[in-house]
């Protein structure tokens, strides 16, 4: 509970950035304070501890936690990557945002078959981006196992798309 305070008096809100009808979380504050960011870490470790065999992280935001879970958890790190930016041979999935469709991607052989993963992200919305990279870890023979962000956003659907994969659901804070 004292964590989720400290989290909403840092996070900031920006009503309709970067378009119209957005909340936008920026939750780069956080970094200017590293008590807070450790545990915030803390509370994620806590989450998966035991549970888990890799964590794959989303572009960008993912990272910024993600990298600092799996190390905490002594487990591999994968990035999953925007469409492009990784050399071949890869894995992608496509999936739909509100305007066309976008592309995630990870590396051929670095996620390995059965392995429990952690999926984190910063933040979980209409939850399209987490639900293509559970299907890209399910694609290679792995098991989202669980999911973790920071915010989770109320009403936009998140959770429910995520329920299908029977995995663990973790946000520090809703809104
Ligand atoms: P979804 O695919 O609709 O669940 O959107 C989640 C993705 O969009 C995540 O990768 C987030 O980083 C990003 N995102 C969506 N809304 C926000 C926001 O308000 N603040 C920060 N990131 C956001």
């Amino acid at each position: 509970a004292e964590l989720i305070k400290r989290l909403e008096e840092t996070i900031e809100n920006f009503p309709d950035f970067p378009i119209p009808g957005i909340q936008f979380k920026d939750i780069s504050p956080i970094f200017l304070d590293p008590k807070l960011y450790e545990d915030v870490i803390a509370d994620l470790v806590t989450f998966s501890k035991g549970k888990i065999d890799a964590v794959c992280g989303i572009e960008s935001r993912g990272y910024l936690f993600g990298i600092a879970i799996a190390v905490a958890l002594e487990v591999p790190f994968i990035l999953i990557r925007k469409k492009g930016k990784l050399p071949p041979p890869i894995i992608s999935e496509k999936y739909d945002l509100e305007y066309g469709t976008a592309e995630i991607e990870t590396r051929e052989g670095q996620i390995k078959k059965g392995q429990r993963i952690l999926i984190h992200d910063d933040l979980l919305a209409t939850g399209g981006t987490t639900e293509a990279a559970a299907k890209l870890v399910e694609k290679q023979g792995a098991i989202a196992s669980q999911f973790s962000f920071l915010i989770g956003l109320k009403g936009l659907g998140g959770n429910e798309k995520l329920e299908k994969f029977g995995a663990e659901i973790y946000h520090i804070l809703e809104y």
